[in-house]
């Protein structure tokens, strides 16, 4: 290891030297202690929040932003913000050698990789689903050429109904992907509203798991003013929307095979469940909420819905106490090990899930079996 890359309190710096764009992160407050990489462990590290993209998505997203006809979309913003980071995009854009030249390093088996935030779902109306089809077909192409270290989920832009239903049936079958990615809500729109129920439908006919990835908020201000737009509180509070909109229209038990993985610890919501429970009557069988929509009442508590329908991922959180809440509330079949890339990566992270203090079996369940089995993942060989 290159001494200068050590802090005085002898802990490593954590992106060694990868998307410096905007600086070095430092180990800071509860940031694990510096850790190694155990190289030898009896499980398999499977990634299953993974962000990549494209020049011609990137161009699509940069073309609609500049041209002043897309009204105010902040996650379109942020696409422009994440297109002037060139390190980043480098690493976003690379799925191949360089890709799986770090995933070597962190001592990542395989990576689940999902077309990042905020996706197809801002460019141009009419341009979502062609790109939509581009990305899926790269992403296959990589899973194609390196079949023991990509899985890929399929994106699709849900301003386009039908097209997303295609999209989604070709990527889980032509395509042979792993589930579905969509990066929150779209322009200020969201999965629970009617006339998206087609996507929700061909997502269980074909046994897609949905990844609710986050995006800037809609209510961009209060946010933005505070710098709160990402992971601070504009990204979790979108998901946790989205999420709870599902739940509340009713659409698990329309659906009961529908299923979601929700990333960043469940963006906070498992640590909710006994409110959630406690305040379903705010919302259950109450005429009128989402839009006007006649009054949905549960068949379940919320709480059944977590149990049930919904996977999570620690993608970013590499804390301890929070992942045994999470295995032992949940259970151990509902938590999957994520790592972020490129946006957040360390080694004393991996290192983190190395040292857990939980059995053997569980800690294989967290690190790869149950990505294996939410994602239809092929077996992975070797251990
Ligand atoms: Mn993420």
């Amino acid at each position: 290891m290159d001494s200068g890359t050590i802090l005085p309190d002898g802990s490593e710096y954590g992106l060694k030297g990868h998307a410096v764009d905007r600086g070095i992160r430092r180990r800071v407050g509860l940031a694990p202690e510096a850790g190694e990489i155990d190289f030898d462990a009896p499980y398999n590290r499977i990634a299953t929040e993974e962000a990549w993209t494209f020049p011609e998505l990137v161009k699509a997203q940069l073309d609609f932003l500049d041209s002043g006809d897309a009204g105010d979309d902040p996650a379109l913003d942020m696409a422009g913000m994440f297109a002037a980071q060139s390190e980043l995009q480098a690493m976003l854009q690379d799925i191949g050698e360089q890709r799986v030249a770090h995933m070597d390093e962190f001592g990542i088996d395989r990576a689940l990789l999902l077309l990042t935030a905020p996706g197809v779902q801002v460019v141009r109306p009419g341009e979502g689903t062609p790109l939509a089809r581009e990305s899926n077909d790269r992403v296959a192409d990589a899973c194609r050429k390196y079949p023991d270290r990509f899985s890929g989920l399929a994106a699709f832009d849900p301003r386009d109904v039908q097209g997303s239903v295609a999209e989604i049936e070709r990527g889980m079958t032509e395509l042979g992907l792993n589930g579905a990615v969509l990066n929150s809500h779209f322009q200020g729109h969201y999965l629970d509203e009617p006339e998206y129920e087609p996507i929700l439908e061909a997502l269980e006919a074909h046994d897609a798991a949905l990844y609710i990835h986050p995006t800037a908020p809609m209510n961009r201000k209060p946010y933005q003013e505070r710098g709160f737009f990402g992971a601070l509180g504009g990204f979790p509070h979108d998901v946790w929307v989205h999420t709870m909109g599902l739940i509340f229209s009713g659409a698990f038990d329309k659906y009961p095979g529908l299923r979601l993985v929700i990333g960043h610890m469940g963006e906070s919501m498992p640590l909710q469940l006994y409110r959630f429970d406690w305040m379903q009557n705010n919302a259950d069988g109450i005429p009128g909420l989402r839009g006007g929509q006649p009054a949905v009442t549960l068949k379940h508590p919320v709480s059944y819905y977590f149990f049930n329908n919904i996977w999570i991922t620690t993608s970013g959180e590499a804390w301890e106490p929070a992942i045994k809440f999470c295995i032992e509330q949940l259970g151990p079949e509902r938590v999957l090990y994520a790592m972020d890339y490129p946006y957040q990566q360390s080694p004393d992270e991996v290192a983190v899930y190395d040292r857990l203090a939980i059995s053997d079996e569980r800690k294989k369940m967290l690190m790869q079996t149950n990505a294996e089995r939410v994602f239809r993942l092929p077996e992975t060989h070797g251990k």
